[in-house]
């Protein structure tokens, strides 16, 4: 379980600023696929090595009414999430009413809470702080979010219970030199057991307990109740033909049998953990609705993670031709550009095309973890390289020389070659999907690596 940071503060103090910082490689990832829009609310986050996920509740004031009231209390519900809390103020402005009102709220919640002086740049910091002690919350934490001054600090500190946990958990991402011919060195992921951990999600209401359900009817199941907060997934053991799998059901299905108000809380905080600790993510989307902004974002925190997908239009049933057509030609164009995971037109609630699903899942998964020699990559490279030659750098031809396997899950393939820090993006993309193509790999994102050689 990834720890979870909330943003807390008034207006202006600089929450955006400071998740944009911790969420950065996000908008490396949005730049990379042009179709995809950024959560401004919540994001997985990486400092120094150590991966969470932080969520910006947005400004409160702290005396809100009417609709200001529900925003508020959303912010409250996020704050309840959250392992640690992070009260941002103003060092230039000062400590005001409505930094004193919320203190109040957060001295309720019985959360570790780290109050944060922002944009000590250019004003005398040690005075700044002092008067925030008035505030009676301890420890002042002074940072310019701006200037990237004191995060790191503030977040190793705020993470501290959690670090001997993250640090065992985090994945090997340095990439590995190996020379021509040498083989990439899996014994530690092969001992992995093959057990696909299938989540579940989407937004509210798209299907996923029905679907879930439905699933659960056709197979042999057996089931454990495993008591949980909101914030927590329902884990099935499941098994289908000779492969084992846990569902990890983020609408709760188990638990909401016994509950007296049916509906569970859709929490993307919830939906962010299933996709970390799955192996493969089936997302829903509403054929009635359309391509939404929640699935969108939904869709950027899979792609983010790198984990494998299968893309499901539920509610098929029933509708019309042209209403099939409209949909069919907005996912064209709004996720023509992902175009490593297969799409599923499904009906959860009669069943149709559920069976299906199954096979693609177990393909992507199959895609994630298979096994890759340097020998193949090399040969599949040279392949590439002379069906379409890469370009010249002011003169010079780049040389791309051999190819290995640098990880799985999702596959890594590390090339070497020389000028290679020249390469264009597009001749990147030409690459993977010559891989993508010999390898028969779908479901599955493909990274690629290059390495300089002199
Ligand atoms: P939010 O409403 O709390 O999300 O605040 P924003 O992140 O939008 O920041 C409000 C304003 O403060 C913006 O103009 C930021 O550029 C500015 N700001 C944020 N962090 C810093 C900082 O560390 N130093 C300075 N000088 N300005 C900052
Ligand atoms: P969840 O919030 O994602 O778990 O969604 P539910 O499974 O609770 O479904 C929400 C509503 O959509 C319920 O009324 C379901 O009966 C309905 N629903 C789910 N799947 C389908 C489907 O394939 N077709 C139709 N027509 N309705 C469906």
């Amino acid at each position: 379980m990834l720890p979870v940071v909330a943003l807390v503060g008034r207006p202006n103090v600089g929450k955006s600023t400071l998740f944009n910082r911790l969420t950065r490689t996000r908008d490396a990832l949005v730049a990379d696929y042009p179709g995809l829009t950024r959560d401004r609310q919540y994001g997985q986050a990486n400092v120094e090595g150590l991966p969470f996920i932080v969520i910006d509740t947005g400004g409160i004031e702290g005396n809100e009414q009417g609709i200001d009231a529900k925003m508020a209390e959303q912010s409250l519900l996020a704050i309840e999430e959250a392992d640690a809390v992070l009260f941002m103020v103003d060092a230039r402005t000062g400590s005001t009413s409505a930094d004193i009102a919320i203190s109040e709220h957060l001295r309720k919640q019985s959360k570790k809470v780290f109050l944060v002086a922002n944009k000590i740049d250019g004003v005398d910091a040690d005075s700044a702080v002092a008067e925030f002690y008035d505030i009676g919350l301890g420890e002042v934490h002074p940072i310019a979010a701006a200037h990237n001054r004191g995060v790191t600090q503030l977040i190793n500190l705020a993470l501290a219970p959690h670090i001997e946990e993250l640090s065992a958990q985090v994945e090997e991402t340095e990439i590995i030199d190996l020379a021509e011919g040498e083989e990439y060195d899996d014994s530690a992921e092969t001992q992995q057991d093959d057990k696909i951990k299938l989540a579940i999600i989407g937004k509210p209401n798209v299907g996923k307990s029905t679907l879930t359900n439905r699933i659960l009817g056709e197979e042999r199941v057996v089931v454990y109740d495993m008591p949980g907060t909101t914030r927590d997934s329902v884990y099935i053991p499941m098994e289908r033909g000779d492969r084992e799998y846990t569902l990890i059901d983020t609408a709760g299905v188990r638990r909401r049998k016994n509950m007296t108000d049916a509906v569970e809380k859709f929490s993307v905080i919830k939906t962010l953990q299933a996709i970390q600790d799955s192996n493969v993510v089936m997302l829903l989307i509403d054929a009635r609705d359309g391509i939404t902004d929640q699935d969108l974002s939904l869709l950027g925190f899979v792609l983010e993670s790198g984990r494998s997908l299968v893309l499901v239009i539920n509610k098929w049933d029933g509708l019309d031709t042209d209403i099939k057509d409209r949909v069919k030609s907005e996912l064209d164009r709004r996720l023509g550009f992902i175009d490593f995971a297969r799409i599923h037109f499904i009906s959860a609630l009669h069943g149709t095309g559920v069976g299906n699903l199954f096979e693609s899942v177990e393909e992507a998964f199959d895609s994630a973890t298979k096994r890759t020699s340097t020998a193949m990559l090399t040969k599949i490279l040279e392949m590439a390289a002379f069906d379409h030659q890469p370009p010249l750098v002011r003169g010079n031809r780049i040389k791309l020389k051999y190819a290995h396997a640098g990880g799985y899950n999702p596959p890594l393939i590390v090339i070497h070659g020389n000028l290679v820090d020249s390469l264009p993006l597009s001749y990147k993309r030409y690459l993977i999907n010559y891989f993508r193509k010999s390898l028969k790999i779908m479901g599955t994102p493909i990274k690629v690596e290059f390495r300089g050689t002199a």
